[in-house]
């Protein structure tokens, strides 16, 4: 029978935890996530497995990150089946902070990402978004101070984000990107997926679907702005609210217009009823 992980809600006594990590010299890989856990978050904890002896994952829903308008306080929360997930891949330990851990009274500090976090991607539809995400992941970094951290590339530009963030600040971890984990369908596995309707998660594989053959159109010398127009009216055309499609150099997320501006990396966000959903593709 595995371990249930040891979960820590405090900054003091996380850091006793860690503690006897450290003293024995073992290596620590953390996963950040907001808990509502799916497979995509386990192929995350697995890849943080072969990196380090130890693996944490913080489960925060992080208020900073959410607009008003949005969904923080419907934001699906499972901490029960999340721990029977955590405990049957082995982790070592959980860091659930309260609310008040994370962000005490007078809190008052918040870190600005540039760069990537201003690409005209997210950033154009949730301006608030990467201040939220760079603000606590600097504090999950601080806290926990691993070796090596884990993102999925399924949020690609708030992995890019992290990633300059790191370098720009000389933190001393690793940062790295995990591949998107779909359904069968080739939906990417979402926490907001759970939201959709049984009519909108039909639709919701289109997504994918538009984006490997417009990634292939390309790859096969078409124009990138014809794929992309006529990609963008498939999307709307299934039911889709489309915040964006769009065709940008992979390592920057500069706007591209030739395939020699590569390599391509394909992103979308749209809204299939009240769902939000995002999704990208290497070209
Ligand atoms: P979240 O809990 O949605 O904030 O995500 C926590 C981490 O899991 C982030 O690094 C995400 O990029 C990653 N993640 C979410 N969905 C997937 C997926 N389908 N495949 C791989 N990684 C994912």
């Amino acid at each position: 029978m595995p371990r249930r992980p040891d979960v820590q809600r405090s900054i003091p006594t996380l850091r006793k935890a860690l503690a006897q990590f450290r003293r024995r010299g073992e290596t620590i890989a953390l996963v950040p996530t907001m808990g509502a856990l799916h497979d995509g978050h386990l192929a995350l904890v697995r890849l943080a497995q072969k990196r380090a002896r130890r693996v944490v994952v913080s489960i925060f829903v992080n208020p900073a990150q959410f607009a008003p308008i949005e969904d923080f306080s419907k934001y699906p929360r499972t901490f029960a089946q999340d721990m029977a997930a955590l405990t049957a891949e082995g982790v070592d330990l959980v860091w659930a902070p309260t609310e008040k851990a994370m962000y005490p009274e007078g809190f008052a500090t918040r870190i600005a990402p540039a760069g990537p976090a201003n690409a005209g991607l997210e950033d154009r539809f949730r301006p608030h978004f990467f201040g939220g995400v760079a603000t606590v992941v600097a504090k999950l970094f601080l806290q926990v101070a691993p070796d090596v951290t884990i993102f999925g590339q399924k949020d690609y530009q708030q992995l890019k984000v992290v990633t300059q963030m790191v370098r720009d600040l000389d933190m001393p971890l690793k940062v790295v990107g995990a591949p998107t984990i779909r359904e069968k369908d080739g939906l990417a596995m979402s926490s907001r997926n759970a939201y959709l309707s049984a009519e909108n998660r039909r639709i919701a594989p289109l997504l994918h679907r538009v984006m490997k053959d417009c990634a292939g159109k390309i790859k096969s010398g078409e124009p990138i702005a014809r794929v992309m127009t006529n990609g963008s009216a498939a999307i709307t055309n299934a039911g889709f609210g489309l915040d964006y499609f769009e065709a940008r150099n992979a390592d920057t997320l500069a706007p591209v217009t030739s395939v020699k501006d590569g390599p391509l990396r394909l992103l979308v966000a749209a809204k299939i009823g009240q769902t939000r959903l995002i999704d990208n593709i290497a070209v």
